[in-house]
């Protein structure tokens, strides 16, 4: 569907703010909150949607719509920065530096959606409503809050001739959500051709949790993600001659030898492995009961196991030929891929079943937490949302497009720069998805601090010229 053009009262209100004289130069004005609201919520209204099921084909008219519509929004940042589009619908901008000498950072992220279940929304989830003090709709935190104000930080920056010294890559991608195939897969191909290596890579991870998230997480906390689970995706199928349902055959039926083996996975859950392998100070922080019982600390410490679609029958009187379930582990670091499989295999012990493996990746490799980049991220999280707030490095338990960049940077780390309560990580894929505006303008101020913090050549230096 196509997208209505921004009418040019908006575009004309967003340059007239851009170019607002600002008595402070470091700090993103609280004045500006409205505007930036409103360039997250008109992104929001593209439907910018990654379909998982292949019955349905993906419109990218509102991609190429949106494309065209950041070009309105941030016109300095267009004028000023080099973009290329990589496979028609992700770009890379290149703001250089003018120190050479310096390793480019990136920061990356997406701006395809999940679809949505109109049911549980009580808002239009692509209509951009803003009310209540928050952007509400698909997209305002995972991943349009990312790209809106990662712009909006260039975009202002630039309105005060800021020069930076190292070379700023903004990597968006277009699928990240179907597993960035056509996206960032590409944006990486094409970074690595040029023979560029990066001093950081900075991309979407967990919000920051709100103290009383868990229990035992008595201060907020941001848990800055320095390694990412592997997985395994696979299915398995029984058959059977089939018939009518009044003459059953003397064998089992394929949802009874299917039904034997999904309990067999379901009961025989993954042990955490012998040793962690690395470092969670997220994890360090509780204890081991509370680790073992609390459902989001113990799937960061062990490989997890998930039966996610079950098919077969066409009728209630006709006997099935095929069953197939769809099963997957996200495996932890310390357990091995192709160890896991063959443990598939024996669990199942059935030569009925046929085991089809549709994915598969090693954990990611570990990004220290000593390494200066961390310590520069860290501070500047600090700085925005709080020199209280706990920044801890931990392991990220869901995938992101980061998996593309491990030749690129040994410095990978993965952050959203929002907060959320206990009930808050549900929306990202679910019901009501909404960010604070309040948050939406530490965002902008937390990607401003980052392109400073990150030209200071020496990345030990603390922030003292930011605000
Ligand atoms: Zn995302």
């Amino acid at each position: 569907m196509k997208q209505q053009q921004q009418p040019t009262s908006l575009v004309s209100s967003i340059l007239a703010v851009s170019f607002a004289p600002s008595s402070n130069v470091n700090a993103y004005p609280q004045s500006n909150a409205n505007k930036v609201a409103l360039k997250l919520a008109n992104a929001i209204k593209f439907k910018t949607i990654s379909q998982d099921d292949p019955d349905i084909k993906t419109d990218y008219q509102p991609f190429t719509d949106f494309i065209q519509y950041l070009q309105q929004a941030f016109p300095v940042l267009h004028s000023h920065l080099n973009r290329e589009i990589i496979n028609n619908y992700s770009m890379l901008y290149r703001w250089d530096g003018s120190n050479p000498a310096l390793k480019p950072f990136f920061i990356n992220c997406h701006y395809d959606v999940v679809p949505v279940d109109m049911s549980g929304w009580s808002v239009d989830p692509f209509g951009g409503v803003i009310k209540d003090g928050y952007v509400w709709g698909r997209g305002s935190i995972d991943n349009k809050l990312i790209v809106i104000s990662a712009m909006e930080a260039i975009e202002t920056l630039l309105n005060r001739s800021y020069v930076p010294e190292r070379t700023l890559y903004l990597a968006i991608g277009h699928d990240e959500e179907i597993g960035g195939y056509n996206g960032h897969k590409m944006i990486s191909a094409h970074v690595q051709s040029l023979g560029i290596t990066a001093e950081m890579i900075l991309d979407e991870g967990i919000p920051l949790l709100q103290a009383g998230f868990l229990p035992g997480l008595n201060t907020t906390t941001a848990l800055l993600g320095v390694n990412e689970k592997g997985y395994v995706y696979f299915n398995i199928t029984a058959t059977a001659p089939g018939g009518h349902s009044s003459m059953p055959p003397s064998q089992q039926s394929p949802i009874g030898i299917l039904a034997k083996a999904v309990t067999a996975f379901e009961s025989n859950p993954l042990p955490p492995p012998n040793s962690t392998l690395y470092p969670n100070q997220f994890l360090d922080q509780f204890t081991q009961q509370q680790i073992e019982t609390i459902p989001f600390l113990d799937y960061m410490r062990r490989t997890t196991t998930t039966v996610t679609m079950f098919r077969s029958g066409i009728k209630p009187n006709v006997l099935p030929t095929t069953a197939t379930a769809w099963i997957s582990h996200r495996v932890v670091p310390g357990d091995d891929v192709d160890a896991i499989i063959e443990r598939n295999n024996r669990l199942i012990n059935d030569t009925r079943i046929k085991v089809i493996i549709d994915a598969k990746l090693p954990p990611s490799p570990y990004s220290s937490p000593a390494a200066k980049p961390f310590k520069a991220v860290k501070q500047c999280i600090k700085k925005i949302f709080g020199q209280d707030v706990n920044v801890k490095s931990g392991l990220m338990f869901a995938n992101t497009d980061t998996r593309y960049y491990w030749p690129v940077s040994p410095n990978i780390y993965r952050i959203m720069p929002c907060v959320v309560n206990s009930q808050g990580l549900a929306m990202l894929h679910g019901y009501n998805e909404k960010l604070a505006i309040t948050d939406l303008v530490k965002a902008v101020s937390f990607y401003q601090h980052i392109i400073r913090k990150f030209n200071n050549i020496d990345l030990d230096t603390t922030i003292t010229d930011i605000d």
